[in-house]
């Protein structure tokens, strides 16, 4: 009796569960954005959320929760209900180098969620302001160190990409400029066109359009290889910093202890939109990379979490970052 009891119970909340997961999404998701609207991390979000919503059937919400460079966001993640409900959208700052920035981390990049899937892969760019008198990266290098007192460097807060990639930079050339944060790169690029900052490291997919248009001077690209979306960029190894061979990567994470049929169809949604031929044609005229089936699961994802954590700590200690 105790035990047809417990085998009812049993069979009640697992087709609770499953009907349950069967269900989601019933209601509006809201995915985080750790930084302002109109950079990378929104960027992505936004191309790649807008097919999602449609095959997911409920609307994914874009919110943008800007500050600490990413961390702020990400805590706020790692701490929500993990009912699929809450997601966001990482990257190699915020689930990469900001552990080796932040001794007191409110959260684990690779405890504290699931990993739901890779988004898109961004090239590292050294971009400057159009008033900065150099055209190539070794006369912007030699202009750098030259006025190495006046210049100054955007980036979108300690422990985001702009800001772990440019100190791998600074660190390369030896230079200590003033370092000026903003809450995310999209506002950063805004100064830098308006040459009330001097130069930025960024990803990739926030810089395309104003290199092209000359607004900003892209210098070079941190990859092995040019990309197709700037086919005129050298790379640094062209442009005579071959070390400087630097990648980010933005990525969906939802918190911890989230199911894994929602974790599977929020992957399957992502996976959906990166196949579709409008989605993948806005993100390469970005300069995004677009995962490989191998790399598109969130297995493969937890993997390349810890991988990243793990990189960025030496990286960082060595390019002489202190943690604040
Ligand atoms: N790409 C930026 C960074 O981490 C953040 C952003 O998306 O605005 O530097």
């Amino acid at each position: 009796m105790f035990k047809s009891l417990l085998t009812g119970l049993v069979a009640t909340v697992l087709s609770v569960g499953c009907s349950f997961a069967q269900s989601y999404p019933t209601k509006p998701i809201v995915m985080i954005v750790p930084f302002a609207a109109g950079g990378p991390t929104d960027v992505v979000a936004r191309i790649v959320t807008e097919h999602m919503s449609r095959s997911l059937g409920q609307q994914i919400v874009i919110e943008n929760v800007a500050g600490a460079g990413g961390t702020t966001g990400s805590t706020r993640v790692a701490t929500a209900s993990n009912d699929g409900y809450t997601i966001m959208m990482g990257h190699m700052g915020t689930h990469g180098a900001a552990p080796a920035l932040y001794p007191n981390l409110k959260y684990d990049p690779s405890k504290d969620f699931e990993p739901v899937g890779l988004a898109a892969g961004t090239p590292i760019i050294i971009v400057s302001s159009a008033k900065i008198p150099a055209s190539d990266l070794k006369s912007f290098i030699a202009y750098l160190k030259a006025n190495a007192t006046k210049v100054n460097q955007a980036h979108a807060g300690v422990g985001s990409v702009s800001h772990s990639t440019g100190i791998l930079f600074n660190s390369m050339i030896d230079l200590k400029p003033t370092q000026v944060p903003y809450k995310g790169t999209g506002p950063a690029l805004n100064d830098l066109v308006s040459g009330q900052v001097d130069y930025m490291t960024d990803q990739i997919v926030n810089v395309v359009e104003q290199i092209k248009g000359g607004a900003v001077r892209g210098l070079a690209i941190a990859t092995p290889e040019r990309s197709p979306a700037l086919p005129d960029l050298p790379t640094t190894k062209e442009a005579g910093l071959p070390d400087y061979q630097v990648s980010a990567w933005n990525a969906i994470f939802a918190p911890k202890g989230t199911s894994k049929d929602i974790v599977d169809k929020l992957n399957s949604a992502l996976t959906a939109a990166l196949a579709d031929d409008n989605t993948k044609k806005r993100l390469l005229e970005l300069g995004a990379v677009l995962p490989s089936a191998k790399e598109g699961t969130p297995a493969w994802l937890g993997d390349f979490v810890k991988i990243e954590v793990a990189r960025w700590s030496p990286v960082l200690k060595a390019a002489g970052a202190t943690a604040n």
